[in-house]
């Protein structure tokens, strides 16, 4: 019997019944045979000795392919799980394998879990276990004989009895056996590059009820120089995590036995949102928004007007129920808030566009797995706002609310975006608001817009608010997630369940059209992405200590430091004075670390010269500048939202 064997470049060959991946790959070419690590059969990973049977498509994999990757972290996982084995005996394990990251494994071990500290003594251990380089065997065992070798431990168990079949296809090196991989290497020897990265507390299978394992991360490579690139990588990511961040400038902090997603905002970052909110308002104004107050909390009648509780109830908190009849709900969304507002008066066509506009406070339940610092929090505030406009002046408003995102994006400079068009989906009646004809409507329109602006962007279906399209701006996170931070909404759905009317031309009623927009979402999200592009260096107007004066005697030069500490205040600059009986260069050093834009050093030199000496963030050379030359210079900084 033989088999038909077709390649990626289309060509097929016979070969008998039963041959194996590598002696394919030995028959087309001695070097490929020497290369090959695993092949893809039909779409499958396959290991090289694996016998194939039936007629198929075969891609041969060699160290180059995305592919080979996962072949490598399986195999790797798999011997990290036979070391583990190895060394702890009251160890139990849970799933492990190869992730678009890396590789990871879930132990629990009774005599208390691994730590960071075991990593390296567990490297030295999986390192020998490589260069064994014993052979890794594909085997059939049965369920009997899987739950002997794991007697004793509840989460193999567990996953064992949810294999179906009698034999279950597992690998074996030695006396250990592990199941659950798709193709591994024939010999421990061929994972000897790779690095044991990290512990974190991991639910047995994700599950929040379900006991608190502990996760290994790692991860292999087949060249040293990839892990190499792939470290720096992580470290860079590290070094820009806003929570990594958040904690060493004490910008905030989220206690979960407080409430998980709720965060306390430290003095420092409360500086930079409160210079952020202030900054944002002004701009509001100057584009025409008018801005108010409103409760947090309403009568939970009021979201069910408004199709809250119908179709958002999923990420709202359960109502408050007062006792006597009244239910109180914490909103989710500011837009029933500024609706009230538009109806507190009458409206004539004259007024329109009225845009309303609120650093409103909401709270969403969001799932604890999506939380992330400031990222993702429960109870945030979002600049918002909603503009009433005809529906002539959809358009052109669009075009202002755009205008306005770009003229903020300059001054933070923020440039690296996409936008997204987010569209219904259309299947799902129980997410968004019934309508098609209004969909289709407001979709276009939008679209329409876009295309009349010239503007790249990409679709999305099922990304849509419940009431209605957007234009969503992605950014990227340090992480790589992609996250929304500014946002237009067109909704021709709230105006209707509000009976929203202004006054026409013509002196009948007719209905307004809501924009809703979030220009720099919300205090929380935004401040999480600056400090992730900024890598914690604000620029001078956003940093929360703009200037650091340092004496260089604390007897000789502190009358000096402290004019300049009031000559500086009194021009509005956040400035501190060290005086701290420290060294000196502990000081520059930690103004440094503290990523102060400007450190002033002090001493006779300067005093007797009315100058300063300037260091400034990131340059490790000081200038003497002018006080009155610096201090200027600062101010007009400040001023423009960057040095010019
Ligand atoms: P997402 O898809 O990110 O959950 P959304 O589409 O539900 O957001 P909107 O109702 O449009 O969000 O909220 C306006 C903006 O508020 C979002 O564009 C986003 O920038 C920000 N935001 C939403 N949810 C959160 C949250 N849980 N934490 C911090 N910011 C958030
Ligand atoms: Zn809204």
């Amino acid at each position: 019997m033989s088999i038909s064997i077709e390649f990626p470049d289309g060509s097929k060959k016979q070969f008998d019944d039963g041959v194996s991946v590598l002696e394919i790959a030995k028959s087309i070419s001695t070097s490929l045979g020497k290369k090959a690590i695993a092949g893809k059969f039909n779409g499958e990973l396959v290991d090289l000795h694996r016998a194939l049977k039936q007629d198929g498509k075969l891609q041969i994999l060699t160290a180059n392919d995305d592919d080979a990757l996962i072949v490598l972290n399986d195999t790797a996982a798999f011997l990290l799980a036979a070391t583990l084995k190895a060394a702890y005996p009251k160890m139990h394990f849970g799933e492990g394998h190869s992730t678009a990251d890396g590789f990871f494994y879930d132990t629990d071990n009774e005599d208390g879990q691994v730590t960071v500290n075991d990593l390296a003594d567990i490297k030295a251990q999986m390192q020998a276990l490589v260069k064994a380089n014993g052979e890794i065997k594909r085997v059939f065992v049965s369920k009997d004989e899987l739950l002997k070798a794991f007697a004793g431990d509840p989460y193999k168990e567990s996953l064992i009895n949810a294999e179906s079949g009698v034999q279950i296809p597992a690998y074996q090196l030695g006396d250990f056996v592990d199941f659950g991989y798709r193709a591994l290497l024939d010999k421990a020897g061929e994972a000897k590059i790779f690095e044991l990265l990290s512990v974190a507390g991991a639910y047995w299978q994700g599950k929040s009820s379900n006991p608190m394992l502990q996760r290994i991360y790692a991860t292999a490579f087949y060249k040293q120089a990839d892990l190499d690139a792939d470290l720096k990588r992580r470290a860079e990511i590290k070094e820009r995590d806003h929570r990594t961040l958040g904690r060493e400038l004490d910008l905030f902090f989220v206690d979960p036995k407080v409430g998980a997603g709720l965060p306390y905002w430290m003095p420092n970052g409360s500086t930079i949102r409160r210079t952020i909110e202030r900054y944002i308002i002004d701009r509001e104004l100057a584009a025409g928004y008018e801005h108010v107050y409103t409760p947090i909390l309403a009568n939970l009648d009021l979201y069910k007007q408004s199709g809250h509780w119908d179709h958002y109830r999923e990420d709202m908190f359960p109502p408050m129920d007062m006792g006597d009849g009244e239910m109180l709900e914490l909103r989710p969304m500011n837009c029933p808030s500024h609706i009230q507002i538009y109806q507190h008066h009458i409206r004539s066509y004259r007024e329109l566009p009225i845009r309303i506009a609120e650093l409103g406070m909401m709270h969403r339940y969001e799932k604890s797995g999506a939380l992330s610092g400031l990222q993702r929090v429960r109870e945030m505030t979002l600049n918002d706002g909603h503009t009433f406009v005809t529906p002539d002046q959809i358009q052109d408003e669009f075009k202002n609310i755009l205008q306005l995102m770009m003229n903020v994006y300059e001054d933070f400079d923020v440039t690296d975006y996409t936008f997204r068009l987010s569209y219904r989906d259309p299947k799902n009646t129980e997410k968004y608001f019934d309508d098609d004809e209004m969909w289709n409507k407001s979709q276009s329109m939008l679209k329409g817009a876009m295309d009349d602006l010239g503007l790249d962007y990409y679709e999305a279906e099922g990304e849509a608010a419940f009431y209605g399209p957007k234009l969503d701006v992605q950014t990227k996170t340090a992480l790589g997630n992609d996250e929304t931070l500014s946002t237009i909404q067109l909704d021709f759905m709230m105006p209707e369940k509000f009976h929203l009317v202004y006054t026409g031309e013509d002196g009948q009623e007719h209905r307004p059209v809501m924009i809703h927009r979030g220009v720099i979402s919300t205090m929380e999200r935004f401040i999480a992405y600056l400090t992730e592009i900024y890598k914690g260096a604000f620029p001078t107007w956003l940093a929360p200590t703009q200037v650091e004066i340092i004496p260089v005697n604390l007897d000789l030069h502190m009358d000096y430091a402290e004019s300049l500490q009031k000559t500086l205040a009194a021009k509005g600059i956040r400035v501190k004075l060290d005086k701290r009986n420290e060294k000196m260069g502990y000081k520059i050093r930690e103004a440094q670390t503290q990523k102060v834009p400007y450190t002033l050093v002090v001493g006779d030199q300067e005093k007797n010269d009315a100058t300063v000496s300037v260091r400034a963030y990131g340059s490790d050379k000081p200038s003497t500048e002018d006080l009155n030359v610096f201090v200027d210079a600062i101010v007009s900084e400040v001023k423009n939202f960057s040095r010019t």
